[in-house]
């Protein structure tokens, strides 16, 4: 098979689909391709989850910029498509003397980068307001608009939107290798070749290796591991704000945060490491973050750990973004989108969008073009179908819990088995309702979700 289109966006994370539905919003046949067999099944799914004002960002970069559109452009996004977001603020927390001082530095960086909501506080106003932090906290930094936002549904509502504007997605299309010619390159990926006039390397991890393949060796990817601790919803009533650590050269360091589905987390670590597949978390992972959390927050190590993860970074040699159109060969690259690129992710997309017409790309937007999906609320602080009687009284299926720790209907698994983009398995049902999440991480409702999933597999 080799089927022709005007655009490839290779990566269907955060990133790949919200390129995928800017250039999809115009008169272009576009693809979306990935080597997994499910959208945001890379970085995307396992990160923070803070929906970044960009306030410690280094003022003048490209990231910079994208995170400071990004989070204006998916809070506006979210309110349309329901994505689930809780305007919790931050407090950067000094706890020396040298980050005591280092604070009026990032004030000022936060208004070098476009914010100005930041204010130092003293330390009986950072105990205020987050009273069971630890002892020793000399001051603060108020970040007010630092959200909390679902991940998992950003990722999924790009790439729906995307299918619902004509992008076609090819799941398990893994790109080994590349032919550039005149006109057109073909990808040649394990599910056959697929053309296309442009292609756009949104691929993460993957980003240089692709990049290799279109003849350039300027860049490589170092997988930052970040490790973290989610801990069960009892803890939450400890933690109203992103606590944040004061950022240093490696990142923004170890923060406790609640989370949009009432849990708490700890983390995350940062380290480089060369397995780009090493998403396991380690003993010594887990024990530097005990030892940070006794520090930050003594009662939160009383609590208990629902679960731990790990994501990896795409940190490159080189301290920005690398967005760079090569029109001679019809190629983006779009390269480390590092820590930040939940939240610059549809500014990336908009910026790619120009470039490509900078190149000379005929973008004439579409009429006509689909609403954006309402996705599924996976957030706490809003109304859940088990709480809605009169969606109950309508379809009962939304009375019937099969997930008692996270509430999770039938009718809700029903949905998303029947979505645009349904799951290929159990941990993309996970992500589109949060079944088996809870304390008992599927021990109780496993078997039936997986029946479930069965069920729906064998009816399409
Ligand atoms: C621990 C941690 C915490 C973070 N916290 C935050 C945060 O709080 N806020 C924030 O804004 N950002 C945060 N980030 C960053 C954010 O998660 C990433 O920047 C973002 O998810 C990157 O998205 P992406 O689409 O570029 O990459 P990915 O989601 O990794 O998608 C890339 C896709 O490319 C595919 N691919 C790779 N190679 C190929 C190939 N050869 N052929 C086909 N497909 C291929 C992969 O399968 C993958 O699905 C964090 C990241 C980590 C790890």
């Amino acid at each position: 098979m080799n089927t022709q289109y005007d655009v490839v966006v290779i990566g269907a994370g955060i990133v790949g689909s919200a390129i995928a539905r800017e250039l999809s919003g115009h008169e272009l046949s576009v693809a979306l391709l990935d080597a997994r067999s499910d959208v945001g099944d890379g970085t995307s799914k396992a990160n923070t989850a803070i929906l970044h004002t960009g306030f410690d960002a280094t003022p003048g970069t490209l990231e910079s910029a994208m995170v400071s559109r990004g989070y204006h452009l998916l809070s506006e996004y979210s309110a349309r498509t329901g994505i689930p977001i809780e305007h919790t603020g931050a407090i950067l927390v000094a706890w020396d003397d040298e980050q005591l001082d280092a604070l009026p530095k990032l004030r000022d960086k936060a208004l070098a980068n476009g914010y100005d909501r930041c204010e130092i506080i003293d330390a009986a106003a950072v105990y205020d307001a987050v009273p069971d932090l630890g002892d020793g906290a000399l001051g603060g930094l108020t970040v007010p608009d630092e959200s909390i936002i679902c991940t998992w549904t950003v990722n999924l509502a790009l790439a729906t939107d995307a299918v619902n504007r004509g992008t076609a997605l090819l799941t398990n299309h893994r790109v080994d290798g590349v032919d550039v010619g005149d006109d057109h390159t073909t990808l040649h990926t394990d599910a056959g070749s697929v053309s296309a006039r442009w292609v756009v390397n949104a691929a993460g991890l993957g980003a240089d290796h692709l990049d290799g393949l279109f003849g350039y060796s300027r860049f490589t990817v170092t997988p930052r591991r970040g490790e973290l601790i989610v801990y069960d919803k009892l803890a939450r009533a400890l933690v109203n704000k992103i606590v944040l650590p004061v950022p240093t050269s490696r990142g923004k360091g170890v923060l406790v945060s609640p989370t949009i589905y009432g849990n708490v987390m700890l983390g995350p670590t940062s380290e480089d490491i060369e397995d780009r597949s090493a998403t396991a978390t380690t003993a010594d992972g887990i024990e530097f973050l005990l030892d940070k959390g006794r520090r930050l927050m003594p009662r939160l190590l009383d609590e208990e750990v629902t679960a731990t993860y790990t994501g990896l970074r795409a940190a490159i040699d080189h301290g920005d973004y690398r967005v760079e159109p090569d029109a001679a060969q019809r190629y983006l690259l779009v390269g480390g989108i590092r820590s930040t690129g939940l939240t610059a992710g549809m500014a990336v997309a908009e910026h790619v969008r120009g470039l490509l017409a900078d190149a000379g790309m005929a973008l004439t937007p579409r009429a006509n073009l689909p609403e954006p999906p309402r996705m599924p609320n996976l957030g706490e602080a809003f109304t859940r179908p088990y709480q809605d009687e009169a969606r109950i009284a309508e379809d009962p299926e939304y009375g019937a819990i099969v997930c008692f720790c996270e509430r999770v209907t039938a009718g809700e698994l029903r949905d998303a088995c029947q979505s645009t983009i349904p799951p290929t398995g159990l941990d993309g049902l996970r992500r589109r309702t949060r079944v088996m999440n809870g304390r008992c991480q599927g021990f109780y409702c496993g078997a039936e979700v997986q029946a479930v999933l069965d069920r729906q597999v064998a009816s399409r």
